[in-house]
């Protein structure tokens, strides 16, 4: 049974990397819309849900990021972070753009010491607009789970058959290591194909991919919650310390949570 967010704006909540964060929804409020379809996602898969595939308009989003926050500064409540994530991929809202820039000038207004956060699967980074509008805000969070195409499509399975490894590692040239990268980290069994992260040919292209784009930092994670294939498992905090061991010697900042 998949969890939604069910509003366009929610908490803030609790997090260990970004502190008090307000979580901002550009998906609809009980379905998930994803270039992806992670194995996975805590959100379910693509097909379910979906009673209400209606997008926020950008009215719409400001109102209710305007109204949080001014109740938020009237009370006194913390604000760490303005994160975008929720249910799906948050880029693929047509106006992106123009929602990060009144973003950035309602947290100017209200919360100045706030960061804006975007969780992205990196998919839509070609998209007119949406490397521009990551580079003005704080936090890029983007992710990339693998380099080897045949891993990448068995647990992120990308939608567009045409999206490429190699195109999205170009577009996060364009960042010039201004960007944190994200990496999931699973075993387990996938369309009764063994998967494991850490299979040495996998995790030595992936190392070597990370030291040539060098982010800012690279955050490592493992399953949390229940994922929509049952067949998966967690890796444990040691493995992924000696996966990113080879990028901490190259002077990479390393986030790990298990
Ligand atoms: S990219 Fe994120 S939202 Fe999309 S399917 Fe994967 S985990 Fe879910």
């Amino acid at each position: 049974m998949a969890i939604y967010f069910d509003s366009i704006v929610f908490g803030p909540v609790r997090s260990r990397r970004l502190g008090s964060s307000l979580g901002i929804n550009l998906l609809p409020l009980k379905g998930k819309i994803c270039s992806f379809d992670c194995v996975y996602c805590e959100c379910g898969w693509n097909s379910e849900g979906h009673s209400d595939n209606k997008i926020p308009t950008v009215e719409e989003v400001r109102e209710a990021l305007e109204s949080k926050l001014s109740e938020c500064h009237r009370d006194n409540i913390p604000v760490d972070s303005i994160t975008f994530s929720g249910n799906g991929e948050p880029t693929l809202h047509p106006d992106f753009p123009e929602i990060i820039d009144y973003t950035i000038l309602l947290r100017d207004e209200l919360f100045p010491k706030a960061v804006i956060s975007v969780l992205s699967n990196a998919t839509m980074l070609g998209r007119p607009g949406v490397k521009e509008a990551l580079r003005k805000i704080e936090n890029p969070i983007l992710k990339l789970d693998g380099v080897d195409k045949d891993y990448v499509k068995l647990i992120d399975r990308p939608q567009n058959p045409n999206y490429s490894i190699s195109e999205v590692i170009s577009n996060l040239e364009w960042f010039e290591g201004d960007f944190i990268l994200q990496t999931m980290f699973l075993r387990g069994v996938v369309n009764d194909v063994e998967v494991d992260s850490m299979r040495s040919d996998l995790l030595e292209r992936w190392q070597r991919m990370v030291i040539a784009l060098r982010p800012r930092e690279v955050m490592l994670y493992t399953l949390d919650r229940k994922t929509p294939l049952s067949t998966l498992e967690k890796v444990s905090v040691e493995e992924m310390e000696l996966a990113a061991a080879p990028l901490k010697e190259a002077g990479i900042k390393i986030r790990i949570s298990g």
